[in-house]
C-alpha cells in the first residue's frame, strides 16, 4: 500500500536556528523528504535564520551536507536535492538585536501560510516573538513552533506561556513533542477509537497494569552540561512519557479535533495522584567498556542528577482506579527500545488444566525500533498431546501488514511540520496541558531535592538500578525485558 500524499498550501517557513543541530539533523532533512514525497507545492519556501553571515548558496551547501550526513540514501537523488535547495534562502538575524529583521520582513509573503520555527534556546523565544510582531513581520494567521524544553518547572513554563501570549494567540502556538508525531502513537488512537474491540475492555476491570518504557543506549556525553541541569524527570517524563500515558488513559474525545483531544489529555494529567517517594527510583549510570560514567560525561563529579527514572503512577478516576501505570526511561541501558505494554487481567475462570502454560494478554505498542503493534493471545499448542496452551503474537507491524513502503513511515518531525502548515494542532501540546504536567512534576522533584536523595548507580548496558525491579516485584509484577 502506497501512502497517500496530500499537498499542503503554499508557505513561507522560517527556521530560527536554521544552522543548528536540530535543524540539520531533523527539520531540514525532514522537509526534504516531504519535498521528495510531492507534498510541497511549487510556491513553498524555507528561510534559514541565525546570527552567522551566510549567502543563500552557503546555506544551501550546509543543508546539502546535512542531508548527505543524516539521509545518505535520499541524498543520492541529486536532481531532487538540487530542486529542493532552490526553495531555500537565508537571512542573518539576531534574535536579541536589530540585525536582519527588516530583510526578513521584505522576504515574507502575506498571501501564503507563514510559519516560524523557533529552533533556538528557549531563552530566545520571547525575543523572537516580540520582534516578529513589533516589526510587523508575522501576519494575523502566522504560526510559531516552539521546541522543548518548555520551562523547567511550573513557574518558568507559565512565564513562557505568558510571554508568548503577549504576541500570539494559543491557536497560533505549536509546542512540539515529537513523540506525538510518531506513527504508532497516532495508531494507538486509531486502534482505540476506530475499533469496537478494545474500548469496552479499556479499564481497570480488565487491565491489570500498563508499562511505558523509553530506553536509550546512549549516554549524555556531548550535552552533559545541559542535561545535568535538567535530568530525566524534566527531559523525558514530564513531556514524552506523560504524553504517552495520556493517550493510553484518556476518554474518547467527541471528535478527533485539536481541542477535544487535548481537553481529554488534560483531564488525565489532572487526575494523576501525587507520587510517593517509595514509588520512584532514580538512577545514574556507571562507566565501563571504554565509556564514561554519568559523573564523567556531565563533568560534574558531585552531580545528583538522574539519568534513569522508574515510577509508579496512579490515576484517580473511575476508569483507572486500581490499575497502576509503571513508567521507566533511562540512558546507557541494554537496548534502544520504546514501547507501551497494556497487560490484561486473568480470565475469571479457567476451564483448562494447563495453568502453567497460561500467560496474560498483552497489547504491545512499539515505538522504536520496528514501529508496530502486537497482541499476545493464548492458543492451543499445535499437534497432539492434549490441550496445552501457548502464547503467540497477533502481529500488526506495519511492514508485514501494509507492505514495505508503509514501513517507511515519515519521521515524526516531518509529519508535525506539515501539520503546522495545515493548521492542525491536534498533535501539539496546549499551554494548560504543559502547565498541568509541571504542576504534577514539581512536587516530585522538590521532594527529592529537599531530602537530598542521591540517584542509585547502575551498570551501563543493563536494564537499570536494582530497586527499579523491586518497584514491580513488590506488586507481584515484572518489567518486560528491554530488547
Ligand atoms: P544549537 O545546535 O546550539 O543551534 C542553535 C542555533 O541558534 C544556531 O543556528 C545558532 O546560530 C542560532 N542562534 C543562537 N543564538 C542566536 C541569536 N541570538 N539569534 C539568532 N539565532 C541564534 O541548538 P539545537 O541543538 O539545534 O537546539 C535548538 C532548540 O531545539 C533548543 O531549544 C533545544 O533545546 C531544542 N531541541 C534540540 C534537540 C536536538 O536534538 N538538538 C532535540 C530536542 C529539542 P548562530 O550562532 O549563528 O546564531
Amino acid at each position: 500500500m502506497v501512502a497517500r500524499v496530500i499537498p499542503v498550501e503554499a508557505f513561507d517557513l522560517v527556521i530560527f536556528g536554521g544552522t543548528g543541530d536540530l535543524a540539520r539533523r531533523k527539520i531540514l532533512p525532514g522537509l526534504f523528504r516531504r519535498f521528495q514525497a510531492g507534498q510541497m507545492p511549487p510556491e513553498a519556501r524555507i528561510i534559514g535564520a541565525a546570527r552567522a553571515e551566510h549567502s543563500d548558496d552557503e546555506f544551501r551547501a550546509l543543508v546539502a551536507d546535512a542531508v548527505a550526513e543524516f539521509m545518505p540514501k535520499a541524498a543520492q537523488d541529486k536532481e531532487a536535492l538540487a530542486a529542493f535547495l532552490q526553495r531555500l534562502s537565508y537571512v542573518a538575524i539576531d534574535a536579541k538585536g536589530t540585525q536582519g529583521w527588516s530583510q526578513l520582513k521584505e522576504t515574507m509573503r502575506s498571501d501564503v501560510v507563514q510559519a516560524y520555527y523557533f529552533s533556538v534556546a528557549p531563552a530566545l523565544f520571547g525575543d523572537i516573538a516580540l520582534r516578529l510582531t513589533d516589526n510587523g513581520i508575522a501576519g494575523p494567521d502566522a504560526r510559531i513552533v516552539v521546541e522543548k524544553p518548555f520551562g523547567r518547572d511550573l513557574a518558568s513554563a507559565r512565564a513562557l506561556n505568558e510571554t508568548l501570549a503577549k504576541h500570539f494567540t494559543e491557536s497560533q502556538i505549536y509546542r512540539i513533542d515529537h513523540y506525538l508525531g510518531k506513527e504508532t502513537v497516532q495508531n494507538l488512537m486509531a486502534v482505540r477509537f476506530a475499533n469496537i474491540l478494545f474500548e469496552p475492555l479499556w479499564k481497570s476491570e480488565y487491565i491489570d497494569h500498563v508499562q511505558i518504557t523509553v530506553a536509550e543506549t546512549v549516554g549524555v556525553n556531548g550535552r552533559g552540561a545541559y542535561y545535568d541541569k535538567s535530568g530525566t524527570m524534566r527531559d523525558m517524563v514530564q513531556n514524552h512519557l506523560m504524553q504517552l500515558l495520556c493517550l493510553i488513559a484518556m476518554e474518547p474525545p467527541y471528535h478527533f479535533d485539536p481541542d477535544a483531544v487535548r481537553d481529554e489529555k488534560l483531564k488525565v494529567i489532572r487526575a494523576l495522584d501525587p507520587v510517593q517517594p517509595q514509588d520512584i527510583v532514580r538512577g545514574q549510570y556507571l562507566g565501563g567498556g571504554g565509556e564514561g560514567s554519568y559523573l564523567e560525561d556531565s563533568e560534574n563529579p558531585h552531580s545528583r542528577t538522574e539519568s534513569y527514572i522508574a515510577l509508579k503512577v496512579a490515576i484517580s478516576n473511575w476508569r483507572w482506579k486500581g490499575t497502576p501505570f509503571y513508567l521507566r526511561t533511562g540512558k546507557r541501558l541494554r537496548a534502544r527500545a520504546s514501547e507501551i505494554a497494556v497487560t490484561f487481567r486473568e480470565p475469571p475462570h479457567s476451564i483448562f488444566d494447563d495453568a502453567e502454560g497460561w500467560r496474560e494478554n498483552v497489547l504491545v505498542i512499539r515505538l522504536q525500533p520496528d514501529e508496530g503493534m502486537h497482541l499476545m493471545v493464548m492458543i492451543k499448542e499445535p499437534g497432539p498431546g492434549g490441550m496445552r496452551l501457548t502464547q503467540v503474537p497477533l502481529d500488526m507491524s506495519f511492514a508485514t501488514a501494509l507492505g514495505p513502503e508503509a514501513a517507511e513511515v515519515p519521521d515524526a518531525y516531518e509529519r508535525l511540520i506539515m501539520d503546522v502548515i495545515r493548521g492542525n494542532q491536534t498533535l501539539f501540546m496546549r499551554g494548560d496541558e504543559v502547565e498541568a504536567a509541571w504542576a504534577w512534576t514539581d512536587p516530585i522533584i522538590e521532594g527529592w531535592e529537599a531530602r537530598g536523595d542521591r540517584p542509585q548507580p547502575y551498570d551501563a548496558g543493563t536494564s537499570g538500578p536494582e530497586d527499579a525491579l523491586m518497584l514491580m516485584h513488590r506488586d507481584g509484577r515484572r518489567w518486560r525485558e528491554i530488547k
